[in-house]
């Protein structure tokens, strides 16, 4: 695995790529993480993996000093995996030319992660552009966990730039939570309820959709009975479609989307 640390050496290990996968990551890498990174070895000659913690995406400051990072286990897995390139920078390498603040959310996608999380995406959009000015991927490879995240920067690069995103699934626990660096600040009481709401949220899911009449107060009476039974806040709780994640009439296909706190941890999914 060739390990690159600034634009020079990516430019000079990648150029003559034609079929390169890209894989963005914040580290802390889980099973999730290497789904990906196996798709993206499947599919192309080869497989550039990055690691940033991109601080303009995080709206809080705490939450960015406390997002979970292991360095080393990061590189024992990526070097077990046989990855070619990894893309480890530093901030100042990245941000050379300050953030771009042309990039703004339409009023549609102030929605979700987009309405709770002033400038997150905002950050992440303009993280991808810096990236794939630099890095001429054939595919990007990204999971469906954060499907808000996917959906916008899909229609961003789709605009302007080559690369095409692949949306990959979402890998699971045993107790059916979703894989999440943010899992390791869980203890493990709040990892285990964590799992008991995900596998609950996957038999409404099912049984809802049986429904012939579909109510969504149904939706209010589930989300305080969560609260309540896990002392969870729950921040948003929305059917919406999956291809313009409008909220759902439920005549197309749709998903149940969460995002919700259990102590001071946010989590999301999608269902
Ligand atoms: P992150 O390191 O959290 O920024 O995630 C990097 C990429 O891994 C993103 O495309 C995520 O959607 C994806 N990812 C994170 N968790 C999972 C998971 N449990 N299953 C599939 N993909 C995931």
């Amino acid at each position: 695995m060739k390990i690159l640390t600034n634009i020079f050496e990516l430019n000079k290990a990648i150029n003559n790529h034609s079929n390169l996968g890209f894989v963005p990551t914040m580290g802390g890498l889980h099973n999730g993480h290497i789904s990906l990174i196996k798709i993206s070895k499947n599919r192309c000659s080869k497989t550039l993996v990055s690691i940033y913690v991109n601080p303009n995406q995080f709206n809080n400051k705490k939450d960015f000093a406390k997002y979970p990072r292991n360095i080393k286990n990061d590189f024992k897995i990526l070097y077990k995996l046989k990855v070619d390139y990894l893309f480890i920078p530093k901030t100042s390498e990245i941000y050379k030319k300050k953030r771009n603040k042309k990039i703004k959310l339409n009023k549609n996608d102030k929605i979700m992660c987009g309405k709770y999380r002033k400038g997150h995406f905002e950050g992440v959009l303009d993280i991808m552009d810096r990236f794939l000015r630099i890095i001429k991927a054939k595919y990007i490879f990204m999971g469906e966990k954060d499907y808000q995240q996917l959906y916008l920067i899909k229609n961003y690069i789709k605009k302007k730039y080559k690369s095409v995103v692949i949306n990959c699934p979402t890998i699971r626990d045993k107790n059916k939570l979703a894989l999440s660096s943010r899992n390791f600040l869980l203890s493990k009481k709040e990892h285990y309820n964590a799992g008991l709401i995900s596998k609950f949220l996957i038999k409404f899911k099912i049984s809802f959709s049986r429904k012939k009449n579909k109510n969504y107060s149904l939706l209010i009476q589930i989300k305080n009975l969560l609260e309540e039974k896990f002392r969870i806040r729950i921040e948003y709780l929305e059917f919406r479609n999956t291809s313009d994640l409008k909220i759902s009439n439920f005549k197309k296909k749709y998903k149940l989307f969460i995002a919700y706190y259990i102590n001071n941890i946010r989590l999301i999914d999608n269902f």
